[in-house]
């Protein structure tokens, strides 16, 4: 059987699903994709194209995997969990093959996650809803690969539909689909630029909210207005009162931006997109100077908006640009920072495309 899991761009909205935010993803088309078959011996065999060997995991095995092996924590870490839920899972052999950048703030964990769950799905002959195996991926990264992920990557996987956008409430996880305009297109530029640093700074971010929420009293900052922020300055240090600023008017301006696709304003939703930027460099911190500079080039180039996208400290920027474009603008952002910085960024414009499935028997 083959299972086909989307990567993700976000449009607006980052790093707010783990308060409680709206956010605006979609899925993309470039994959992940699992083949797979029962093996009728109680283990998994896994193997991908982005990595060595196979692995030979007892399913019984309740244990992350470190060092060369970790990468299998999203896609066991998945098996077990619905072993975990109950459910006896018959062996099975998957190798992944995959299109998907890794790392680069596209998903490529969230949609190895997503694909391994429907190849287990597909075993048990279940079908979880899209919400439940979203949780379930998240639950996985969460307790195996031991990153603290809010919902937005494993919804935007397993909901995308397409050529829209998600605007997904990550409190409620209500998700309402907006039409992308036909003029309106996505280029993501992958910087390649991988901070050692990011994983910790996560951590230490997220550390930074709960300072906040726990000073407010609420579940998440989604409940606390700009004013009740501003009233508690000196209260919660000025680092917390950044981090916390850029959460609360990032989910403002996911709520304007959605407003200005339909309304059709699409300046008003490049200069969210920008606002968007800033904060993320200057309130939470999560920016570096290479994609601070392709930022200002995409600009220069005539994109409509652009901002990092992802987790920071490196991976890609995301830039809307008219349609017609696209393709130049994907070719003269790759020559310009060449040229003026001196080093490779990859761009791709990309579709927005159904979320993942199972593709037949095979
Ligand atoms: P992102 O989700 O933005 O791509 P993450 O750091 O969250 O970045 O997830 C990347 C990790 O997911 C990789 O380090 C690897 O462990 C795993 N991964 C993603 N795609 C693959 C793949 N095709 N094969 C093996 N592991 C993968
Ligand atoms: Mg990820």
């Amino acid at each position: 059987m083959k299972a086909t899991a989307p990567g993700r761009i976000n449009l607006i909205g980052e790093h707010v699903d783990y308060q409680g935010g709206m956010v605006m993803p979609a899925a993309i088309d470039r994959y992940i994709r699992a083949f797979a078959q029962e093996n009728q011996r109680p283990e998994i065999r896994l193997s991908s194209s982005r990595s060595k060997g196979e692995l030979v995991i007892p399913i019984a095995h309740d244990t992350p995997f470190s060092g060369d092996d970790s990468w299998a924590n999203y896609a066991f870490g998945v098996v077990a969990k619905y072993r975990d839920a109950g459910y006896e899972i018959a062996g099975f052999d998957v190798r992944f093959e995959s299109d998907l950048p890794v790392g680069a703030g596209l998903s490529s964990s969230a949609a190895l996650e997503t694909a391994a769950a429907l190849v287990v799905e597909e075993i048990l002959g279940i079908n979880l809803s899209k919400t439940e195996r979203a949780l379930l991926c998240q639950s996985a990264e969460h307790d195996w690969a031991g990153v603290p992920c809010g919902i937005m990557d494993q919804l935007a996987v397993n909901a995308g539909v397409s050529e829209h956008v998600l605007k997904i409430d990550c409190s409620t996880h209500e998700i309402t689909q907006v039409p992308l305009p036909a003029e309106l297109s996505v280029v993501v530029v992958d910087s390649k630029v991988k901070h050692a640093l990011a994983d910790g700074e996560y951590a230490k971010r997220k550390a930074d909210c709960d300072a906040a929420t726990a000073y407010f009293d609420v579940e998440f900052l989604r409940d606390v207005t700009i004013d009740e922020l501003d009233s508690a300055r000196l209260q919660i240090g000025e680092r917390v009162y950044r981090r916390a600023r850029h959460v609360i008017t990032e989910i403002a301006r996911v709520h304007d931006f959605s407003a200005a696709l339909d309304a059709g304003d699409t300046t008003r939703a490049g200069t969210l997109m920008a606002a968007s930027h800033s904060s993320l460099r200057d309130d939470y911190e999560v920016s570096c100077h290479e994609i601070d500079a392709l930022v200002k080039i995409a600009i220069r180039l005539g994109a409509i908006g652009s901002r990092i996208m992802g987790g920071g400290f490196g991976g890609s920027l995301i830039n809307l640009v008219e349609t017609d474009t696209a393709s130049q603008f994907a070719e003269e952002i790759v020559a310009c920072y060449r040229k003026e910085i001196g080093l490779d960024v990859e761009a791709m414009a990309v579709k927005l495309v159904g979320g993942a499935c199972i593709e037949g028997i095979g």
